[in-house]
């Protein structure tokens, strides 16, 4: 068990942190619509962040287009919208400040050298990191990436959606990478470093992230930020199983049909959201799911397959 983290903020400021790899869809949305519906009906803040850090993966105006898609259904968000991509030099300190305290290391290893010695699986799919540069770098050998070292406690969490989630990173995970071998820092830090710098309370997002979420909370505990509540929403999956993303060919949300999306959303969110709503204005659409938003009724699961016919055409 990690000690008491410091309390997040008491007030509810609660976060969408789309990666602008491609436009919104149906999947993107059910994650847009439960954040935004438990920061609003709690009196909370809503704050985007544009998660550009993997630069090779970005899409050249996905993140516009993004942006254009949320205004044009009606969100409307708190403040300026935080880009990964101008964050480099806070990513940078918190790297030195793992650095200074002995917890982050250069690693040398190569895919294949992993790949050859490591004995488990990942949690989420990949393989263990088998400690091989834990006690220093090969002679010889210059660090590739940095990570950062874990060890065997278990990291537990009681997710507001899910049951309680419980890890054990060494095995699980392994030391894992904060600044990988080609610059770019890794996701886990990056997101770690702006949910204390928007000091979000309430980190609401689909259930495909629920396997990161305590190399998060071991981020924070070594950095010393507070931990937020964690509500992980149940994703929608195609009839193979798979999770509703660009990978997947997920088609882009239709602006034209915002109001038929959102109920759609809703309804994918356990939301009985009647079905003559998807031909009302958006403003009614979004004064019923106000009034009538039920934390309590949305699926305690990680995967709904939807079928295409369910889908607005
Ligand atoms: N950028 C991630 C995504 O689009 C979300 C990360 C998060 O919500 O923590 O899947």
């Amino acid at each position: 068990m990690l000690p008491t983290p410091p309390a997040p903020a008491s007030v509810y400021r609660g976060r969408f942190a789309p990666s602008p790899t491609g436009p919104l869809h149906l999947g993107s949305l059910v994650a847009a619509v439960g954040s935004y519906l438990d920061a609003r009906t709690q009196g909370g803040e809503w704050l985007l962040r544009m998660e550009d850090v993997d630069t090779p993966r970005n899409v050249p105006g996905a993140a516009d287009d993004i942006l254009k898609t949320l205004a044009a259904f009606g969100f409307e968000w708190d403040g300026p919208v935080l880009y990964q991509s101008a964050r480099f030099d806070a990513y940078v300190e918190a790297l030195a400040q793992l650095k200074r305290s002995g917890k982050a290391y250069g690693c040398a290893c190569s895919r294949k050298e992993i790949a050859d010695s490591a004995t488990r699986p990942a949690v989420d799919g990949g393989l263990a990191y088998p400690g091989l540069c834990r006690d220093g770098l090969p002679p010889g050998r210059a660090a590739r990436a940095w990570r950062l070292r874990v060890n065997d406690d278990e990291i537990e969490f009681d997710d507001r959606v899910q049951v309680r989630i419980a890890q054990h990173l060494e095995t699980d995970v392994g030391d894992f990478v904060l600044l990988r071998a080609d610059g770019l820092f890794a996701y886990q830090l990056a997101v770690t470093v702006d949910d204390e710098f928007q000091r979000i309370s309430q980190v609401v997002r689909g259930a495909d992230l629920l396997a990161s979420t305590p190399r998060q909370i071991w981020l924070q505990h070594c950095l010393g930020f507070a931990t937020p509540a964690y509500a992980h929403l149940p994703v929608a999956a195609n009839a193979a199983g798979e999770k509703l993303s660009k990978q997947t060919l997920a088609r882009a949300l239709a602006v034209d049909q915002a109001a038929a999306e959102l109920v759609w959303a809703l309804n994918f969110l356990g939301q009985p959201a009647p079905a003559e709503l998807a031909r009302a204005r958006l403003a009614e659409v979004w004064a019923w799911a106000l009034e009538n938003w039920s934390f309590a009724a949305i699926p305690r699961c990680r995967a709904i397959t939807v079928l295409p016919a369910s889908n607005p055409s």
